[in-house]
């Protein structure tokens, strides 16, 4: 356990407003672990909070909900032996009485709180969690991979709310972060063949094939019907990471019948349904939020060696360095991948 009185954390006061701000350390409460944080991603929703179009959060926030580090100090009722345990922390509190949780669908709470969003986050040296939050880690997930477990849970869940066969042929649209972790388990896990990504940045493109794309389509110079028609492709699971509204329509037309589409998006422009097409061809389309209980299910992707978390791992600021690591990722997207803060010297 830690003697020091204060601590470094990322701070979100208002929009636009970010600093390294010094806080007391805090004490686990009944029931809670504190983890000494090691590594923590930047998501694109920490990008919405920073420019305050983000739809649940308030300020001011500690963000970051994406992190993994060791436990140093427990709550009472939670074993002592949990000190010393590294953890990934999966950022979803529920309730566990209600309607969803009842259902067994605890990521879709109706007291759904989000650690770094609703509640202080993970960009800090120490953040106290509910002890079911922290998810043992074995000695074969390196820290800098532990912070992925949660991007990775996200491609878990979406994968099995569509289901996934070896049989499939595989459409990705997006190979931005979320869209990796897709392409990643798709093939490293479920060895899904063909899968096919389409994006309009090169860059991401060589991305995803030497993440095992098969066919990668740049949709800019090549119209993504056509192309999959010439080859007599017709997708029967089409994941949409790109999450343009459009997306959906050309989805459903270029989809082969019994198709799963997953949508990944969060946008609330509508996008544009045919009922026609979706029965015609019987097509199932699938929402996915957050994660339900799938980090035990990802760390065991990493411990197998089924996904490559280096891969997609771009860059590693100091946590001191958060504004420029920010900037990074709205300057040049294209040159980032998952970007991750260090707060083991913070
Ligand atoms: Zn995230
Ligand atoms: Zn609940």
């Amino acid at each position: 356990m830690t003697d020091r009185a204060t601590m470094k954390c990322v701070l979100v006061e208002a929009p636009h407003s970010m600093r390294i701000d010094e806080r007391p350390v805090p004490r686990p409460t009944q029931g809670q672990v504190r983890v000494r944080v090691h590594f923590a991603g930047i998501c694109g929703s920490d990008l919405h909070i920073y420019h305050g179009d983000h739809p649940y959060v308030e300020f001011p926030r500690v963000i970051g909900h994406e992190f993994a580090g060791v436990i140093d100090a427990v709550g009472s009722g939670v074993p002592q032996s949990r000190i010393g345990e590294r953890v990934a922390v999966t950022p979803v509190i529920s309730c566990g009485d209600c309607t969803s949780c009842r259902a067994g669908r605890p990521n879709v709470c109706l007291n759904l709180k989000v650690v770094g969003v609703h509640v202080e986050g993970g960009f800090a040296e120490y953040c106290c969690v509910p002890e079911a939050l922290a998810c043992a880690l074995p000695a074969g997930v390196d820290d800098r991979s532990a912070a992925t477990v949660e991007p990775f849970s996200i491609a878990a869940n979406m994968l099995s709310r569509t289901g996934v066969s070896a049989d499939d042929c595989a459409l990705v649209y997006g190979a931005g972060p979320i869209g990796m972790t897709v392409v990643q388990a798709l093939k490293g896990v479920h060895g899904v063949a063909p899968l096919i990504v389409a994006d309009r940045l090169d860059d991401r493109l060589d991305r995803a094939r030497s993440a095992g794309a098969d066919m990668v389509i740049n949709v800019d110079r090549t119209p993504l019907d056509e192309t999959l028609a010439r080859h007599g492709l017709a997708p029967t699971l089409i994941i949409d990471a790109a999450c343009h509204p459009a997306i959906l329509e050309q989805a459903m037309r270029i989809a082969a019948p019994a198709a799963r589409i997953g949508l990944m998006g969060f946008g609330a422009t509508p996008s544009a349904v045919s009922q026609q097409i979706l029965n015609r061809k019987e097509l199932t389309i699938c929402a996915s939020r957050l994660n339900n209980l799938k980090f035990p299910e990802v760390i065991e992707w990493m411990r197998r060696g089924q996904i490559n978390p280096a891969q997609f791992i771009s860059h590693t600021f100091a946590a001191q360095r958060v504004q420029e690591a920010f900037d990074l990722l709205e300057t040049d997207p294209t040159a980032c991948s998952k970007v991750l803060l260090d707060f083991t010297a913070a």
